[in-house]
């Protein structure tokens, strides 16, 4: 497999290695710079080379590389979990450390079930979801994803959760428009509730923004609260999925906070570290660790790696940098500047649909036809086109699908790390302006 034994996405494939990386570029080994308009996997959220974070981790590397969590707390555990509390405005206080965004969506998921369980009611135990969704790849949170793309192989393994539609107003799957469609997307969870019974569901589970399998789709105004309004009355937990938009991503600490819709739990992941380790969390409310306090009083959940201190200790230092830097501030203004730039430049070109997203959370949907929204066949591979044609230029997009009900569809990604400058932004529209226009000359 091309002389290396790592097993890659593509085995075959000849990716770039990577030497180094400052701010929003990477360097590979050949010398080739990119601009990394999609933080990766839209996870490093302040770039590459942050003294304060080397620093942390250093200092907490020459202290302690590795304490068992059902043997020891540390300091960088207890200290991070404060953070986090503080920056959620002590709404949400508890955290249950975990190593990817997978295993905290899993882990919100098995915390809700066990909420009911220990307030005696065990029925409820089924999670409502939503096409186009993408909660991980593990098979339980897969079993809450709509992404039917990673769902295809391993059908057979999940479970068969309930899921409703999505706010996609581009493509409403109701044929209607805002206000005027009364957010019939947000009124088919009471729907879905009536027909399960509420003594079946233990929580429904959304991204605020939809990321992987949307292109930063953010629901119309009063979605969120209906959502919320419909939870509560028949007393289903809203678990909100902040792996991509947590700490800054869309403007906001919290993605949640462009809505007046609290949720009980939420998942965080990417972002928590900015990629620098891997670390994630669960983090819930008094309300739902309440009854498992006065009951059994142990999450049945949990890795060996949970509340590592040495991923702690850097999450620490990177939500410290968040918070201190005024992150989620700078991102809403250079989103909004993003934004405009890519604005004018996409309507030179014919095969975009859609643009949209909330801070430096920004997606473009590709069309075959803008007045009928064809898409493209898939096997053109349009997607795929656009991320090695940008790659080629030394730009980083980050693929999504954008049909209806997670199927088909073509789109990208465009986030860079919150830190990016506005001359950064201006060189990200360029290299993009380059791309599109190589393209064009092959989709025509
Ligand atoms: N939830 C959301 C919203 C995500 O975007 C992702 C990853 O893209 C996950 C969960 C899964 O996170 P991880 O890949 O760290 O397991």
């Amino acid at each position: 497999m091309n002389g290396s034994y790592l097993i890659k996405p593509v085995l075959d494939a000849d990716y770039p290695v990577i030497s180094h990386g400052k701010g929003v570029f990477l360097f590979d080994k050949e010398g080739r710079d990119y601009l990394d308009a999609s933080s990766g996997a839209v996870t490093a959220n302040l770039g590459h080379g942050v003294q304060e974070i080397i620093t942390a981790m250093a200092e907490q590397a020459s202290k302690v590389s590795f304490v068992y969590r059902s043997q020891f707390t540390s300091e960088a555990a207890e200290k991070l979990a404060e953070k986090i509390a503080e920056m959620t405005k002590g709404r949400l206080e508890y955290s249950f450390f975990v190593n990817s965004g997978s295993e905290a969506t899993e882990t919100a998921m098995k915390i809700a079930i066990q909420h009911w369980q220990e307030k005696g009611r065990p029925t409820k135990h089924r999670i409502i979801s939503r096409w186009m969704s993408y909660h991980g790849i593990t098979i339980g949170a897969l079993s809450m994803s709509g992404h039917v793309a990673r769902r295809a192989r391993f059908t057979p393994l999940l479970e068969d959760y309930p899921a409703i539609d999505a706010p996609y107003c581009y493509r409403c799957p109701f044929n209607s428009t805002y206000p005027s469609c009364g957010l019939a997307c947000a009124t088919q969870l009471e729907t879905a509730i009536k027909r399960i019974g509420s003594e079946q569901i233990a929580a429904f589970i959304a991204e605020p923004v939809i990321g992987a399998a949307g292109a930063a789709i953010a629901p119309p105004e009063g979605y969120f609260e209906k959502i919320k309004a419909i939870c509560d009355e028949n007393d289903i937990l809203f678990i909100a999925d902040e792996v991509m938009t947590g700490f800054g991503r869309t403007g906001k600490i919290l993605a949640c906070d462009h809505y007046r819709a609290e949720p009980d739990i939420i998942a965080f992941g990417k972002g928590m570290s900015g990629g620098y380790t891997p670390i994630a969390a669960a983090v819930v409310s008094e309300k739902v660790i309440e009854p498992i306090l006065n009951g059994s009083k142990s999450i049945m959940s949990g890795h060996t790696f949970s509340a590592n201190p040495q991923s702690c200790a850097v999450s620490l230092a990177v939500l410290n940098y968040v918070d201190e830097n005024r992150i989620a501030e700078k991102a809403e203004e250079t989103g909004r500047y993003l934004s405009s730039l890519i604005k004018r430049l996409l309507t030179g070109f014919r095969f975009i649909g859609d643009f949209r997203g909330k801070g430096l959370l920004l997606g473009i949907e590709f069309v075959r036809r803008q007045d009928t929204k064809e898409h493209f066949p898939a096997a053109a591979g349009i997607t795929s086109l656009i991320i090695e044609t940008a790659a080629k230029n030394g730009l980083l997009l980050y693929p999504s699908a954008a049909g209806k009900e997670g199927i088909g569809g073509d789109a990208v990604i465009i986030a860079p790390p919150l830190t990016i400058t506005k001359r950064e932004c201006e060189e990200l529209v360029r290299r993009l302006r380059k791309t599109l226009e190589e393209a064009e000359t092959i989709i025509r």
